[in-house]
């Protein structure tokens, strides 16, 4: 099977949460496409687990690899962080393509679930999708520039998950807002769609208390459901991203781009 040769040569590409995961698949698919690439994270490269190799930074790979790589050092939660690197890639002429993909996940059954566990998960997974979307976007106006925004929501922005309630309403609202702002966006050049991963292989669903979970709930129910039968690498999906970003998408915007291994099919 073959595997598409996108050109984003000379563009700017900023990757929210690209230190790990998916977002550090994406950006080296970006990098590895000719685009400068900004990766915004909390953390250069994840500590490793033990038993796991040190990996390096994102941005440090991608110079290996012959690309043009940036990191900086940003709490996606905090507005004025996620604007100042936006305006910080004026340097490099303008975002291009911003994606919004940082995330965490915190699980727990709804009458066990803080009202705080929702903020955080809100700060990181939603409004830092409103303000890159909001940022990005008025970078792309002010210079009369086309642009494409993507946002990593998930099958569960569609399909809930018993134990992740508050981690599911944020995927939602990722859903919605990808919606309205391709609404919003749709006569100025400026495209936004979603892609919207099923059970892909990172650190996100092993980082928190869920390995207590029932085994028919939450994670392990949602992996033994893909009718697929398997997770997927990162790897896997981050073309994804590039397909909604080029040209061969150029009449898609609104679209969330399920990457589930056939789950939203159920
Ligand atoms: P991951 O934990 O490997 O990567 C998440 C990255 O986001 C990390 O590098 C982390 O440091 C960064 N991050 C976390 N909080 C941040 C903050 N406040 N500011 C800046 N960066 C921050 O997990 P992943 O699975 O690659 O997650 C990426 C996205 O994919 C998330 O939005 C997640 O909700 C979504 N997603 C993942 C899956 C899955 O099965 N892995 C499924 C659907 C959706």
């Amino acid at each position: 099977m073959g595997r598409a040769n996108y050109s984003f040569d000379g563009e700017t590409v900023v990757v929210t949460g690209g230190s790990s995961g998916i977002g550090r698949a994406v950006a080296r698919r970006f990098g590895g496409a000719g685009a400068n690439v900004v990766v915004a994270d909390v953390r250069e490269a994840p500590k490793a687990a033990s038993g796991e190799d040190e990996r390096a930074p994102t941005h440090a790979r991608i110079r290996q690899d012959g690309g043009t790589a940036s990191f900086v050092e940003t709490d996606v939660s905090d507005p004025r962080q996620l604007e100042s690197v936006v305006e910080a890639a004026r340097e490099f002429g303008g975002v291009d393509v911003m994606v919004n993909n940082a995330g965490i996940f915190r699980g727990a059954p709804l009458l066990q679930t803080e009202s705080e566990t929702l903020d955080e998960l809100y700060g990181v997974n939603v409004r830092s999708v409103l303000v890159g979307t909001r940022a990005a976007a008025q970078d792309m106006l002010d210079r009369g520039a086309e642009g494409t925004i993507l946002n990593t929501a998930s099958i569960s922005s569609e399909f809930g998950q018993a134990n992740h309630a508050a981690y599911d309403a944020t995927k939602g609202a990722v859903m919605m807002l990808t919606r309205v702002a391709a609404l919003e966006l749709a006569q100025s050049g400026v495209r936004v769609n979603a892609v919207a991963p099923g059970s892909i292989d990172t650190r996100i669903g092993s980082s928190h208390s869920n390995r207590s979970e029932p085994p028919e709930s939450g994670w392990q129910k949602l992996r033994k459901d893909i009718p697929m039968g398997r997770s997927a690498d990162p790897e896997e999906i981050a073309g994804n991203y590039l397909f909604l970003a080029s040209e061969d998408a150029s009449y898609v915007t609104g679209h969330l781009l399920y990457a589930d291994g056939g789950y939203a099919a159920l």
